[in-house]
């Protein structure tokens, strides 16, 4: 019932989107069945219900989605990773490379408390730049970053080898 691969029969290819020559990869089909939306948060539940979790953070926006469902199930609390200009409280914020020029994830500076074990979620690793600057910020409030999560990884983009590489556990459903 658990299968991985039910969940990629569920994700489409969509070409030259949002620019000529990318494959995006499109998780609504995903989210739109229920029951394929229920064995992914399965996935994730059964990975992480003995991990000893406090806190879920998910990244902008797809990261919500699966990221708060996550922690409902788990019982615990959800901070979000915003992109730039979206928290109203106190920030900090992290900058990183795109393929062409930068862009910036922030966080509630209150949203972490020192030593508290969270889990970083998102919906893919492309070439892990996202999920490396969300990891930074939550080591900067004091986190401890048990794990990142993601639905998809593309492996071809060297995301996921370059989050490992930084120190940092990673576990994908697919790619
Ligand atoms: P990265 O920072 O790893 O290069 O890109 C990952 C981020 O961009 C994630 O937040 C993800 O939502 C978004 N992203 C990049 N490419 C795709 C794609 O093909 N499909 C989806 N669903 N998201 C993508």
């Amino acid at each position: 019932f658990l299968d991985p691969n039910y969940i990629r029969d569920r994700i489409r290819t969509v070409p030259d989107w949002p620019e000529p020559g990318v494959q995006f990869r499109d998780i609504t089909p995903l989210l739109q069945d229920p029951r394929s939306f229920r064995v992914l948060i399965e996935l994730f539940v059964y990975r992480y219900m003995n991990q000893r979790l406090d806190l879920i953070a998910g990244i902008d926006a797809r990261g919500f989605i699966v990221g708060s469902v996550i922690a409902h199930e788990l019982n615990l609390g959800f901070v979000p990773v915003r992109k730039k200009g979206k928290l109203p409280f106190d920030t900090i914020a992290e900058q990183y490379a795109l393929e062409y020029g930068t862009s910036t994830v922030e966080m509630h500076a209150d949203s972490v408390r020192p030593g508290q074990r969270v889990l970083l979620v998102d919906d893919l690793v492309a070439t892990g730049g996202t999920m490396l600057a969300g990891s930074k910020l939550l080591q900067r409030l004091g986190a401890n970053v048990v794990e990142a999560a993601a639905v998809v990884d593309l492996p071809a983009l060297g995301g996921s080898k370059a989050v490992r590489a930084s120190g940092l556990s990673l576990y994908t459903v697919c790619e």
